[in-house]
């Protein structure tokens, strides 16, 4: 199984794509033709580039408006087809994919168009190349794949094959179970996509929202399954418009796409129980359990601060490291880490990004499994040295740099408190916080969709539809993914105004990360009577949101009394309940958010706006305030 990606599907010039899809460890590409027009240089230099990378050309593409023309234009779309040949052979690659024509003259006719592409295979062959046919989902009279076999079929000519595209097949609904029919060596190209499901129609939707395969709401994977009852074993290659990608980073699209391809042949082996040869085997993906721990870099000013609101949360310092300038906290199963070193990874992190959380440790079934894991999808592995008495924890690169390290408990990594620091003793004023509930990360919008991958392709997480929340300054797309049990819940959000909490957030940060961090409680009530009491600052609700609440619900008057009192915001599904306090957002950077479940499973997206509102009122105020 060859991987491969279309030239379309990335930034850059022409070389820079070539070098990203190399860097990216793909098999092949796929030489789209405005790159090739737009490119410095002859279809030769482009050949020893791609040889030089190693990179195998599979075709290029595509040829358009060529099947049922009229006599006259037949001729003229003819010798088109020949003067590609001719780039073909200084490009060193022997496949022509042909899309179903568009245009407005063309005839219709199965075999009018098997006749057409029976020629052309024809004087392909005399120079020893090939052709591939492909229907557009739009195309003018040919739309569906099974219609395009039957042509190729009909051409009965060895230098004629059929190109599958995951979009076109799955955007229309056709039905999937015809491949199996189609011998593998009739394929000569397939092309993977999948998108977001969208009402519009299929030429936008095709152009400007393909992602990659595991990104979208498209059954690519019920399309792998079709394609494996065929003996294809050719290129998969991947064809990607998408606006969003031709704007971010080639080098880390690329891996994106690779990542996805590895995702996606994982699954199709889970499923079928079948493996590609030549595909790694992946370990299963990861049971995640939980937040191990969370991280914060911060300077010796910030840690002071820090620590006096973590002692306000109710948090006793259980542990300093036995070596580094490292403390722990820690309340029910939530453990803080403050690193105040003056090197290493936190450090560096620091002076970049300022206090901030540096790092997440998840609590996964098998840490090293885990990382094996997310070394074979090209998560980037991070190492840094390790002291006497430390362990060596396994972690990739996470969102903005961040770290993200895999502990379990089953191997020496489930004891890393008592190996790595001594307990203080000390006690502390205990709020009833028992875990931590969800985790937000804010980053760019072009990167929200390689977080997802990243999360979903490595642990067992589902996503959850994603959502647009009102913010003062804009929209802001949120999107969760969660471990099936609700141990481990992520929340992804986005903007593409630069004026939401989200996008000031990445200002202030000088990138993504955490934006806030939920911990539970069984009493939000008890809970927030004690952090009042220890002077913790609370995000002040309007009274407004009370009086709607009393509108909407029919919470009694005693308690919308005390939510009101207590600033706590509430929402309800069916029978369940959740309760919610914030903080006030420390240096513009992140907060804390206390939330009590009855039953909910939710993340109180009605009050998301209540309280992006108060948060853009409290930092329009610092800034009058010259605060
Ligand atoms: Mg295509
Ligand atoms: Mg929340």
């Amino acid at each position: 199984m060859k991987t491969s990606i279309a030239t379309v599907s990335l930034s850059g010039t022409l070389g820079e794509k070539l070098e990203a899809i190399a860097a990216a460890k793909f098999d092949a590409v796929e030489i789209f033709e405005n790159d090739l027009i737009t490119f410095n240089g002859a279809p030769a230099d482009v050949r020893r580039a791609c040889a030089v990378l190693g990179l195998d050309i599979v075709t290029l593409q595509p040829f358009r408006d060529f099947e049922g023309m009229p006599p006259g234009r037949r001729e003229r779309a003819m010798d088109r087809a020949e003067r590609k040949f001719d780039v073909m052979q200084e490009l060193g690659t022997d496949l022509l994919m042909i899309c179903s024509n568009v245009a407005a003259e063309s005839l219709g006719g199965i075999d009018r168009a098997a006749a057409d592409l029976r020629e052309l295979g024809e004087r392909a062959a005399k120079r020893g190349l090939r052709i591939a046919f492909e229907a557009l989902a739009w195309g003018r009279h040919i739309n569906d794949y099974r219609d395009a076999w039957e042509a190729v079929r009909r051409a009965d000519h060895p230098a004629v094959g059929l190109v599958l595209d995951s979009f076109h097949i799955l955007a229309r609904g056709t039905d999937l179970g015809a491949i199996r029919a189609i011998p593998g060596d009739r394929i000569f190209l397939v092309q993977l996509a999948d998108a977001p499901l969208l009402q519009m129609d299929y030429l936008s939707w095709s152009r400007h929202f393909r992602n990659f395969p595991g990104q979208g709401e498209l059954p690519v994977l019920d399309f792998m399954e079709a394609l494996g009852t065929t003996d294809y074993d050719g290129a998969l290659s991947l064809e990607i418009f998408n606006d969003q990608f031709r704007a971010g980073s080639a080098r880390s699209l690329a891996v994106d796409g690779h990542r996805s391809l590895r995702f996606l042949l994982d699954q199709l082996a889970e499923r079928t129980g079948k493996r590609q040869p030549g595909v790694p085997a992946l370990p299963p993906r990861s049971q995640a359990k939980g937040v191990s721990f969370i991280e914060f870099s911060a300077d010796d000013d910030d840690a002071s601060r820090l620590e006096e609101l973590l002692a306000g949360l109710g948090f006793r310092r259980a542990g300093r490291h036995r070596s580094k300038a490292v403390t722990r906290w820690s309340q029910g199963d939530i453990n803080l880490v403050v690193n105040r070193e003056k090197e290493g990874f936190a450090h560096s992190f620091n002076i970049v990004h300022g206090s901030a959380v540096c790092a997440l440790g998840l609590a996964v079934d098998d840490a090293v499994a885990t990382f094996q894991r997310a070394t074979l999808l090209l998560d980037p592995p991070f190492r840094q040295a390790v002291g006497p008495g430390e362990l060596d924890i396994p972690a990739v690169r996470g969102v903005g740099g961040s770290l993200v390290y895999f502990l379990d408990s089953t191997s020496a990594l489930g004891r890393v408190w008592d190996i790595e620091f001594d307990d203080t003793g000390e006690t502390g004023n205990d709020a009833g916080l028992t875990g931590v509930d969800h985790i937000s990360q804010s980053m760019q919008y072009e990167e929200m969709l390689t977080w997802l991958l990243f999360y979903t392709s490595l642990l067992d997480l589902r996503k959850i539809p994603p959502q647009e929340v009102a913010d003062p300054g804009g929209l802001v797309l949120s999107q969760v993914v969660e471990s099936p049990d609700g141990g481990l819940r992520i929340v992804l959000n986005a903007s593409q105004s630069q004026r939401t909490q989200s996008s000031r957030f990445l200002n202030e940060l000088f990138g993504s990360g955490v934006q806030h961090i939920a911990l539970a409680t069984d009493d939000l009530v008890a809970t927030v009577a004690r952090l009042e009491q220890n002077g913790v600052r609370l995000l002040v609700i309007p009274e407004n949101y009370y009086d709607d609440l009393e509108a909407k619900t029919d919470l009694p008057a005693d308690q919308l009394a005390m939510l009101k009192a207590h600033n706590i915001l509430y929402d309800r599904e069916g029978n369940a309940e959740y309760l919610q306090v914030y903080t006030e957002t420390y240096d513009q950077r992140f907060f804390f958010e206390i939330v009590q479940r009855r039953g909910y499973r939710g993340y109180g997206a009605a009050n998301a706006p209540v309280r992006l509102a108060a948060q853009a009122r409290l930092s329009a105020d610092g800034t009058t305030l010259g605060v």
